[in-house]
């Protein structure tokens, strides 16, 4: 199955940080990193004096479920985040599951196509970069979905 992984990070080395993470991502068994985007760098969307978030997307071929996906996922968050938490007080990664194939799912834990993929360019774009033709279950076309949104602040690195 063909899913893509958004990553995000600002704080302590935010561009290693997302190497280590996709390189965590492509050690997880039954997962293969097969395409990152580039790196882009944006404001955060509401708290000013946080640092600039850096944000990329992996499209990844993988033999797990989408729930299975998310704990991997969730284990490369809680490993990169243990070293710096006392330090930081803040997540240093996020990864999240922006598409799956063509699954829908809708449920407590995790809501695919990811629920705020439509309001956020460091996802959008980067994901048109890799696939400009995406078709995003339930949302359409990526190039539609891009339209649609305002203006954005977007730095490709
Ligand atoms: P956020 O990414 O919204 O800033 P977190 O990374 O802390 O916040 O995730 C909060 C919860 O979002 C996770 O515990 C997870 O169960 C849920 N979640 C729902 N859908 C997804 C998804 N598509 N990808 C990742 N997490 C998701
Ligand atoms: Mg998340």
């Amino acid at each position: 199955m063909l899913a893509y992984i958004g990553l995000g990070s600002n704080l302590n080395n935010p561009k290693q940080q997302i190497k280590t993470a996709v390189m965590a991502l492509h050690a997880t068994k039954d997962v293969e990193v097969v395409n990152l985007s580039s790196l882009y760098q944006s404001p955060p969307v509401d708290d000013s004096k946080q640092p600039d978030y850096i944000n990329a997307i992996a499209q990844v071929n993988t033999h797990l479920t989408p729930l299975e996906l998310l704990y991997a996922c969730q284990a490369i968050e809680t490993q990169q985040h243990r070293v710096r938490e006392k330090k930081w007080g803040a997540r240093t990664i996020d990864l999240d599951i922006i598409t799956y194939g063509v699954q829908v799912v809708a449920s407590k834990q995790l809501v695919i196509p990811h629920p705020e993929m439509m309001n956020r360019a460091f996802v959008l774009i980067p994901l048109a970069e890799l696939e400009p033709d995406l078709k995003v279950p339930v949302l359409g076309p990526i190039e539609d979905i891009i339209q649609e949104l305002g203006a954005y602040q977007l730095t490709k690195l």
